[in-house]
This record gives C-alpha cells, structure tokens and sequence, in this order.
C-alpha cells in the first residue's frame, strides 16, 4: 500500500511527535476530561498544527462546521501573513485555531433570525481531529468546528450532538455508580454507519434535469425486470465500481476513516459501504466526509453519486443504517449482552432504558430523520414504515417476557449449526436471526436504527437517540439512587418499564398490513408523511426534554423545527419546478411531434387507399395524454405560485405536501404513461433501462 492510515490527521501521534512532551501530557489530559484548554497551550498547538499541515502542501486553514442545512461549510483563510514590504510569514495563532467568524447571514437560522444579527462564531471542537484534505491542487488544513451565532444560540447540529453525549455521560455514569460501579469515568454513544448509495454514469446527470436539481428521477419507467431478480444484491463488483471503490477507500484510509465493508445492494447500480464504528461525534464527521469523498471520487470517474434517499421511483431506496451503543471510557459495551443476558443487570437497566425511551418519544424519532425524498422511501416494500417498533429477537424477547411477569431467569444458550458437509466447521448459531423488516432492531450487541434516508446528517438522529437515552436513564437514577437496596430496585423498575413499554416491541413483518392493524390498537403512532413528523418536534414533551438535558433551548428547537418545515417544501418546490420545465420543454414537445408524425402517417396511408385503425388509435391516446399532460403542468404551475406565497413554514410545508406532491404525481403518471408510446427517438430523457444498464 502505497499510503498510511490516517495520514492526513493531525493524531496524537503526530501531536506527540511534535509537542514538548510536558505540553503533549497537559493537552491529552485537558482533551480525556473535555477541560477548556487554555490560551498557552493552545498557542504552542497551533504552531506545532501549522508546521504539519505546511509540510503536507496546506496553504490554508478552514474551521469546517454543520450548518442547519445539513451539509458542511468552510470558510478558507491562507497561513500566509504579510508583516511589511513584500515580505510574509506563515502565522497560525492559539485564537486562529479556536474561533473563527463566518458571516452567518445566509445560513438558516429558522426563527433564531429575528433575534440574531450576521455575525456567527464557530469555535473549535478537539474532540474531532485536524485533518488535511487535498481538492485539486488545493490543500487545506480543516478544523471540525461548532457554530453559533451573535447572541450564543446554537446554529448547527454539532453543538447540540455534543451536548447530547455530554447528557448521555451524566447520565449513564449515575446509574452506574448507583449499581456499584466504582471506577467508570466517562461514557459515551457509540455509532457505525452503513452507507448506502447510487453510482450512474455522469452523462445522465447532464443530460437530466431532475437528477442534477433534485438529485432524483422525476419520471421514468420501471425497466422490465425491475427488481424481479435481485441478482445484483451481493454480486460480484463490475470493474468499473471496484475500481472507484479502490480510490475512495484510500481517499478515506488518508483522512483516518476506516472504509471496511463494501458490496453491491439490492438495485442495480447501488452499493453500500461501512466504516468501523467510532465515538458519535467523530462517526458523525467521518460520514459527511464520506459522503463528500463518495461524491468527489465519483466524479473523477465520471460518475454521479446519487445519494438521494429514493433516486429511482420502483426501485429499492438508499438508506443510511445507523448502529448505535453506549460505551465507557475502559471501552465496555454497555449493550453486550454477554453469555447469560437474564443475569446481567447492567445490560438489562440499560437495553430497557433505550426500550422505554423509543416508546416515549417514536415521534420524535421519526421526526429526526424527516424529509421529503425519505419520505418516498419509508413504508415501501423494502424500507422502514411509518410506524416505529424495536426488534429484539427470541431469546431476548422471551427474557423480556420473563422481566414482566417478575424475574428473568433463563435465557436460551446458543447452539451450533450443522452444516451437514464434515470438512466445514459448525457454527455458533446467533442468539437472534435477522429481522430485514423492522426500523429499530437490536442486533447483538447495539442498535440499529435503519429509518434515516442516505443523505441525512447523522447528527440528527444520533442527537435525539442520546437525549431520550439520557432521559430515561435519568428516571432509573432518580429511582436508584434513593432506593437502599439498588439491586432489587433495580429488578422492579425494569419490571414496570417492560410492563409499560412493552408495547414497542414488535418481531413480526413490519412490512404486512396486519401490523399496521396491530400498531393501531397498541396506540403506536403512525406518521404518514415528513410534514406530521416534524409537528411532533413541537409537542410540550420534546420542548421539556430537550431543555431539561440541556441539549436544545426552546428557541433553538423551534429554529430546527422550522428549518426542516422550509426544508420540506423547499424540495417540493424545486421539484415542482423542476417538473414543469421538464415537461414543457421536453416532454410536450416530443409528444407533439410524435403526434404531427402519427397524424402525417395516417393520412399518407389512408390517403394510399388502406385503412389506418393503429395509426388512428394511437394518436388518440397520444392526444389525450398530452391534453392531460398541459392540464397537469398548468395545474403544477398555479400549486408553485400558491405554495410560494405562503411565508409560515408549518403551512407551507403543509401546502406542499397538499397540493404538490398530488400535482408531480399526476405529471408523473402521464409522463410515464407516454414513454411507453413515444417513438423511442423522440423520447428526450434518458430511461431507467439506460441508466442502469447501459451506463
Ligand atoms: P450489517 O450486517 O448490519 O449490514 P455492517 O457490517 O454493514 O452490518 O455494519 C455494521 C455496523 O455496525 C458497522 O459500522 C459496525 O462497526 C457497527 N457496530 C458494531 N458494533 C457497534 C457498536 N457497539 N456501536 C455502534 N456501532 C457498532
Ligand atoms: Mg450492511
């Protein structure tokens, strides 16, 4: 191998390698407590980070932070400092590296606006490392970085993910030490991330409209085979694939992100890859830099990353499975079940913490991953349903059962399987099998939560799944802690949450029609569409909950709330747009001059003596369908105009959801409708067929 892991990160090694060792200590020790460094040290820091970064070809620094619009933002700023006539110094100070000042003024801000001047902060989060990355001939040395504005409200979703572990932590380490653990000192959430994307040929992406605005196909047929045979899922890797695989992995190998599985998905043109997983925080930089990097390396090979949830309308969507765990700082899995999970105590308290917690706040779940493509996704045969329910398999299903009824007892030991051939070893069979079906599913040994869409931020997510968590550990440590003898306390809280929450569970096909009936009964809530979600993020609950950990102020929350409202339409709206000028310059055009063709070519044969039934006929169809098609997009047109003049999020986002998704849906159905007719000359988009198999 040509290169190093990692690199291009600024390490402890490197810091090491660099720093008078007594600094090096004192910076370490100030990091492991997540103390406020101070100036001097920071100072030395800085230079030693200037001096790496300069011998790695960097020109300049970029504090590097999370907006509320979910992607990342950086402002660059050269090392190189003037200091008289026509000389310069290389300078990078202490404060340079803490705090940096972007004009804040474009950024959303929700209603945060109104109270908030231009001015935003970002100021330096060490807990995520310094990296360097090359674009082009550039080399920058970027700086992970919270970011707030003017009057100290959080402005992004780092500061409020950081707050959450911090939360989680408190938390977690009362009921510990309530438990009798003496020595824990920190805990944290862990997260490892299955990234799924798209991989099409750069050509459609020109020659496509919708797929460059919107980042999916508007219109399109299913190819024939559609998903019929699913031989893609798993297959072997098309050199062209494999060899873009090759060069993102090393592109993150340098940057420190361990790219570990790949393989192809369940569509054509798709695949997934996943790092190791990491501490929340860091794992939540390291996946918008995959993604980043998913996109850059792409296009060298002249490919698109389509990493929309739902790119392709009939096919299976992206998805970006997160696996999330608690940790401690001796790195014990508080979510390791062990040899003889009815035994273990801590492992109980804490599975039912997060069981208790997704069942107070589904809602809130769902709305953390809200938006408009995964919206298009959720509840299609092969993707998470509307309804929030946990999976945890039969031999903790059954210890489940058992807690309820008083005590857990037993818990079925694992056996091996016989494979039935001698030279192949048996296996240890796993204590649950898989369930493909269910959106929060335990899997061993943690989590995973499989409803967010491929593009979402995992800050998102990971941050209201540490504050719930926190909450409900909260109520056992209150409990606990008062009771004098924790050991049975212990035993009758999980008793009651189980009793309580057992209503979450569900092992069954989340997928059948069945469960929907059964989700109803239980009172499970079912949110349909991004726009319910997202209300839920109002309620009174989720205001108190996230004041109370600290993680979110009222008007912060609210400044999110509307952010993913105007999100919401936003999308809608460009796809509205999108749709018109495709249809108006594309698609009526074609048709009509397949019509002026069909009409030129009846009357030639009629006027040849024969009869000309088809030609007839199909131009009929063609005609109603383009007067539909006119219909549509004047329809389309007026729900823009409308939707557009609305200014208060909520009903705006509403509006959309009302009156445009209907109208792209009717323009879809008659654009696809008419690609089943039209000469495939004429045909001005590219279809499904040749975007994912001829690319
Ligand atoms: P799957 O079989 O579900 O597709 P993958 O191997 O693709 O699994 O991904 C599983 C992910 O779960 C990996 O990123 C892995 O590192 C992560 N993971 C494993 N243990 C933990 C844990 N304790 N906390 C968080 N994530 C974990
Ligand atoms: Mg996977």
């Amino acid at each position: 191998m040509q290169y190093v892991f990692g690199e291009q990160v600024f390490t402890r090694a490197a810091m090491q390698q660099r720093l008078p060792e007594k600094i090096y200590r004192r910076l370490i020790r100030i990091i492991d407590e997540r103390a406020p460094l101070d100036p001097g040290a920071a100072d030395v820091l800085a230079n030693a980070m200037k001096d790496w970064a300069v011998e790695q070809g960097a020109t300049h620094f970029a504090h590097w932070f999370q907006p509320l619009t979910g992607c990342t933002a950086e402002k660059h700023t050269s090392f190189v400092t003037p200091t008289g006539e026509g000389e310069s110094m290389l300078i990078f100070s202490g404060t340079d590296l803490y705090h940096g000042e972007p004009d804040a003024s474009s950024f959303p801000s929700g209603s945060l606006r109104e109270s908030f001047e231009a001015r935003g902060y970002t100021v330096w989060d060490y807990t995520s490392p310094v990296f360097v990355k090359h674009d082009g001939r550039s080399v920058t040395m970027f700086i992970p970085s919270a970011f707030y504005s003017y009057a100290g409200d959080a402005l992004d979703y780092k500061t409020p993910l950081l707050r959450s572990n911090e939360a989680l932590n408190r938390q977690a380490v009362r009921v510990l030490r309530a438990l009798g653990d003496t020595s824990t000192q920190r805990v944290e959430a862990t997260l490892g991330v299955e990234q799924e994307y798209f991989l099409v040929d750069h050509r459609f992406l020109r020659e496509r409209l919708d797929l460059r605005e919107t980042g999916r196909t508007l219109f399109g047929q299913p190819t024939p085979k559609g998903m019929a045979m699913s031989v893609h899922y798993f297959g072997s890797l098309h050199e062209r694939a494999a060899s873009f695989m090759s060069e993102l992995n090393e592109e993150l190998w340098k940057l420190g992100i361990s790219a570990k599985t790949q393989h192809n998905e369940i569509s054509p043109c798709q695949f997934e890859l996943a790092p190791v997983f990491e501490g929340v925080n860091v794992a939540t930089d390291h996946n918008q830099l995959i993604m980043h990097v998913l996109r850059k390396i792409a296009a060298r090979h002249d490919l698109a990353c389509l990493l929309h949830a739902k790119p392709f309308a009939s096919l299976g969507g992206s998805g970006k499975h997160i696996n999330w765990s608690m940790q401690t700082n001796r790195g014990v899995n508080l979510l390791e079940p062990g040899e003889t999970p009815h035994d273990n105590e801590l492992f109980l308290v804490f599975l039912v913490a997060v069981i208790a917690a997704v069942d107070r706040h589904a809602g809130l779940i769902q709305a953390s991953v809200a938006d408009a493509g995964n919206d298009l996704r959720l509840g299609a045969m092969e993707a998470p349903p509307a309804i929030l329910s946990v999976f945890l398999g039969e031999q903790l299903g059954k210890i489940f059962q058992q807690l309820a009824r008083g005590r857990a007892k037993r818990a079925r030991k694992s056996e091996a399987i016989e494979l039935g051939v001698r030279s192949l070893p048996p296996l240890p069979r796993d204590l649950a099998d898989r369930n493909r079906t269910s959106p929060f599913a335990f899997t061993g040994n943690r989590f995973e939560f499989r409803t967010p869409g491929s593009e979402a931020s995992t800050a998102w997510p990971a941050f209201v799944l540490n504050t719930v968590v926190a909450e409900s550990l909260r109520h056992i440590a209150d409990e606990l802690e008062k009771a004098d003898d924790p050991a049975s306390a212990a035993q009758k809280i999980l008793g009651r949450l189980v009793r309580k929450h057992g209503r979450i569970i569900f092992n069954g096909d989340n997928y059948s029609e069945a469960w929907r009936e059964e989700a109803d009964r239980r009172g499970l809530p079912c949110l349909e569409d991004s726009v319910q979600a997202v209300a839920e993020m109002s309620s009174r609950e989720t205001i108190t909950l996230f004041s109370r950990s600290g993680v979110l102020s009222r008007e912060e929350l609210a400044a999110r709330v509307d952010t993913a409202f105007a999100h919401y339409a936003q999308d809608l709206l460009i796809e509205a747009r999108t749709a018109v000028r495709i249809v108006g310059r594309q698609i009526l055009p074609a048709a009509m001059e397949f019509s002026h063709h069909l009409a030129a070519a009846k009357q030639a044969v009629e006027q040849a003596g024969v009869g000309a039934r088809p030609h007839g006929q199909l131009l009929g169809e063609v005609c109603e369908h383009l007067d539909q098609l006119h219909r549509g997009m004047e329809k389309a047109a007026g729900a823009i105009a409308e939707v557009e003049q609305v200014d208060d999020p909520g009903q705006r986002a509403a509006l959309a959801r009302d009156h445009l998704l209907p109208a792209l849906d009717r323009l879809r159905q008659t654009v696809d409708a008419l690609e089943l007719v039209v000469d495939a000359r004429l045909w001005p988009l590219s279809t499904y067929d040749e975007i994912l198999f001829k690319g």
